[in-house]
């Protein structure tokens, strides 16, 4: 379905009276992360985060995400976290007072009586409206319109993976003093390249314009956090699966795999690989589509495949139950290795493709962007195709995690261009950020309004 935009004479709300420092309260539910985030974005173009927490459903013993446990576990926190970011509301200014004393429509009153303090109210409130979870997502779509009606201010139902898509536009706007007179310009300006690689997605987005980010190539099996979580229970000591903090196994697998700190330990691995001409342990992790030899494995270039990698990985594992640790170690490394190399070779061929233009930069967001190791094997494989100019944004780890900061800024933008979202707009368990999707990408949901239109 196309855009259903509709008017401004339409929208039940009025424009906030001033733009010089907008606020949102965000909420982010669509798996087992229940967060909330105050940001704050300023006439500079900096921003201030003012809260942003999160708590993530305990699923260890299911050894995966639960729905019924995350759903319940949002239930739970939602409405704790929630109360919780009102007390970090800035404080109200002079210009929310009206003669006659504070404007209650600008402002929040918390607490009662003589301790009664004013705080500025969010000029509008975010939410994810997809992808995700169904149930997850309408803990947290239920509870923002319950926010934005109580509070009279508009609602903004964002696309999830559009936001791990802006986030180092955010790292760079919180980056940014406040004070700083020269105003910040958007950064990584249009177009950047994406890879959002998670534990529900693995895709390479062309990121052209807002609402516009092109599927270059997407997995057609596992995404790589689940294929690597998968991976790391077979591989990891069981002591180790045991003491985890949650089910982020392929977390664990990087610590076990590369201990140190800095990439000397990358290369001390690729110069012990290049040495032996033998597998070190007698097994090889297949490389995925090199069966079919470079020709046809090219034709797949639009397509990741993580599946082999862990069945083959699983086969090692079950032939091998007296593995050591060095092994174990090796094993991990390798794992890790050709799943990054084999995610590199799909930017390396969109890159060769030569239908794109104005490339600079290549964002790498999700949970996985945590990964060091990426970090190395991506640059690696850049510069040994020439492509040296390319910088790589990895936002900070606590942004690539699911988080609730990530959807405030995508509001923020969003809300800047003029969208705005009907309080009828339902949870969507599917939504491509692609604008030739069957579903039409970020606009082409129902529900979106546009006041500049
Ligand atoms: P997300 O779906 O964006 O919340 O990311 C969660 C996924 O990222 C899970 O599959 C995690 O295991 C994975 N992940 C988190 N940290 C790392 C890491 N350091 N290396 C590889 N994967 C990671
Ligand atoms: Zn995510």
């Amino acid at each position: 379905m196309r855009a259903a935009c509709r008017f401004a004479n339409r929208l039940p709300y009025p424009r906030p009276s001033s733009r010089r420092h907008l606020l949102t309260l965000a909420i982010e539910t669509s798996c087992d992360d229940t967060s909330v985030a105050l940001l704050e974005k300023h006439q500079n173009g900096s921003a201030t985060l003012h809260f942003d927490s999160k708590i993530t459903s305990d699923n260890r013993i299911y050894g995966g995400v639960a729905p019924i446990v995350a759903h319940e576990s949002h239930q739970k926190n939602i409405a704790v976290l929630v109360e919780k970011a009102l007390l970090s509301l800035p404080v109200a200014h002079k210009q929310d007072a009206s003669p006659g004393g504070y404007d209650w429509s600008r402002t929040v009153a918390l607490g009662n009586g003589s301790l009664t303090t004013f705080r500025r109210k969010p000029a509008f409130v975010t939410v994810t409206r997809g992808p995700g979870m169904r149930a997850s997502l309408i803990t947290g779509i239920d509870t923002a319109k319950g926010l934005a009606v109580g509070w009279q201010v508009p609602l903004l139902g964002v696309n999830h993976m559009q936001a791990h898509a802006l986030t180092p536009r955010l790292v760079a706007a919180l980056n940014h003093p406040q004070e700083e007179m020269i105003t910040k310009t958007l950064d990584p300006p249009f177009p950047f390249l994406t890879f959002l690689v998670s534990g529900g997605h693995t895709i390479l987005v062309h990121s052209k314009g807002l609402c516009d980010h092109e599927i270059l190539a997407e997995t057609n099996d596992l995404a790589i956090g689940d294929m690597l979580d998968k991976t790391a229970r077979d591989i990891l000591p069981e002591a180790i699966l045991k003491s985890a903090p949650d089910v982020m196994y392929a977390r664990s697998l990087e610590a076990f795999a590369f201990p140190e700190e800095g990439t000397s330990q990358y290369e001390r691995f690729e110069k012990e690989r290049r040495k032996s001409s033998k597998p070190l342990y007698g097994w090889t992790v297949n490389t995925p589509y090199a069966k079919l030899g470079p020709r046809i494995a090219a034709t797949y270039k639009h397509e990741f495949s993580f599946s082999g990698i862990g069945s083959c990985v699983k086969g090692i594992a079950q032939a091998r139950t007296d593995m050591d640790t060095p092994e174990r170690q090796h094993l991990a490394r390798e794992a890790m290795r050709v799943t990054f190399e084999h995610l590199s070779s799909r930017v390396v061929l969109a890159l060769k493709g030569g239908s794109l233009q104005g490339i600079n930069t290549l964002v790498v967001s999700g949970g996985v962007a945590s990964n060091k190791y990426l970090k190395h094997v991506l640059r690696t494989a850049l510069d040994k195709d020439g492509y040296h100019e390319i910088s790589l944004n990895f936002p900070p780890p606590k942004y690539c995690t699911d988080n609730a900061a990530m959807i405030a800024w995508t509001g923020m933008e969003m809300f800047e261009a003029g969208w705005r979202t009907e309080l009828s707009a339902m949870a969507i368990r599917k939504w491509s950020v692609d604008p030739n999707s069957t579903e039409g990408g970020i606009l082409g949901l129902d529900g979106w309004l546009n006041v500049k239109s």
